[in-house]
């Protein structure tokens, strides 16, 4: 790889500490850290605003298992992400991939490196820290000729807003978290829901499986075991039901909606290709600084990979906060990183305090 003065030559590239690659819980929480060591940071991501899968994926499903947060919606924790990390004001360069990377050298010779982003932007960095969750990620979409005409009318990867199904018959397809949240959560506004699932086997956490099965034994919702086979529309275009192939043959079950939740396909695209040792699309971390096995590349989140790994948030907060410190050291080689509580630094302080 070419070692090149970056902004010799293109006097438009952003000069920065760290970039962040991913706005997603971490990469948010990311940034907080980065402004509390005194880094200066910018952050990237694809989608066409923050929050990542809480955002995309489930905005409405509450959250449990946040310190100190006894329970919040997903999109109520990126919301206090936004804010706890607004007195920075660092910028975030939402609709671009980070996609090539390159070596460069300051003037006193120390290493930083040259990100590209498909959007044409160029940074100059002493460390990059990848928090890209999933990757670039998309819902694995209903595989019938008719479901592109539905998509976002009647058919839906997510859902963004529980009032829509009120009063509707809804259709849960999927047999993970979401799916079972999901069917839960709209039983008490949608007119029915009937969760539809392949097996009568789930992907997901056994007190949602028990709340499903006791819903259904109450009578409060359907549960279907069988694939979605055609899906029937009226004269406008409206769905009306879906034929369902069960092991009995073929069924119909009425409907409005119909919310697929099948899970995520997700590419780590670009980053693949950046000469880092990687497991199965994640990449490999050292635990004590979450350092890849390239030097200035750091992974927080769901896209880093060691062993015992648990894909939570805390978790990628952990790693972000720690990473932080090795890429300061990178940043800054003169300077020793001092240990100083939030409250025992007057700036800092204040900074928060009348954010
Ligand atoms: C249904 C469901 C329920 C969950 N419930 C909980 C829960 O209750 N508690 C909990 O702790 N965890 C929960 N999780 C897991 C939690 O959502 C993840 O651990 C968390 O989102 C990981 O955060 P992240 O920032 O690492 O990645 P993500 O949230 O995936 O964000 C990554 C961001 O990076 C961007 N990106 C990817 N590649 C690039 C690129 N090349 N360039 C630029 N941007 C890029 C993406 O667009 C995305 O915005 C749940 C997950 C699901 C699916």
């Amino acid at each position: 790889m070419s070692t090149t003065p970056a902004t010799a030559t293109h006097p438009e590239t952003i000069q920065t500490d760290v970039l962040i690659v991913g706005a997603g819980p971490v990469g948010l929480f990311a940034a907080f850290q980065a402004g509390v060591l005194g880094l200066k940071c910018e952050l990237i991501d694809v989608l066409d605003r923050a929050g990542g899968q809480c955002t995309e994926l489930y905005p409405e499903k509450p959250i449990y298992d946040i310190p100190a947060v006894p329970g919040c919606l997903a999109q109520d924790l990126v919301d206090r992400l936004l804010e706890q990390c607004a007195p920075f004001a660092f910028p975030m360069h939402f609709s671009q991939r980070a996609d090539g990377l390159g070596e460069t050298a300051n003037a006193d010779g120390h290493p930083r490196m040259l990100v590209t982003t498909d959007a044409g932007k160029r940074f100059d960095v002493a460390a990059v820290l990848i928090c890209a969750g999933a990757g670039a990620f998309a819902p694995q979409r209903v595989a019938l000729p008719e479901a592109a005409a539905l998509e976002d009318r009647h058919l839906h990867y997510a859902v963004r807003d529980v009032s829509r199904f009120a009063g509707k018959r809804v259709i849960v397809a999927g047999g993970g978290d979401s799916a079972l949240d999901w069917a839960l959560a709209l039983r008490k506004v949608a007119a029915r829901v009937t969760l539809l699932h392949r097996r009568d086997g789930f992907r997901a956490a056994d007190h949602s499986v028990a709340s499903m099965r006791a819903a259904v034994e109450a009578g409060e919702m359907d549960f279907v075991i069988g694939m979605l086979g055609s899906l029937q529309t009226d004269d406008s275009g409206a769905l009306t039901g879906a034929g369902i192939k069960t092991r009995d043959g073929e069924q119909t079950l009425p409907a409005d909606e119909l919310i697929a939740l099948y899970g995520l396909v997700s590419e780590p695209g670009p980053i693949a290709q950046w000469d880092m040792d990687m497991r199965a699309g994640r990449i490999l971390v050292d635990t004590t600084t979450y350092e890849s096995s390239r030097r200035g590349i750091f992974a927080a989140g769901d896209i880093a990979f060691y062993p015992n790994k648990q894909k939570l948030i805390l978790s990628g907060f952990h790693e972000a906060a720690l990473a932080l410190r090795k890429a300061y050291h990178y940043a800054f080689p003169e300077k020793a990183l001092v240990h100083v509580h939030t409250s025992n630094n007057a700036a800092l302080k204040e900074k928060l305090t009348h954010a």
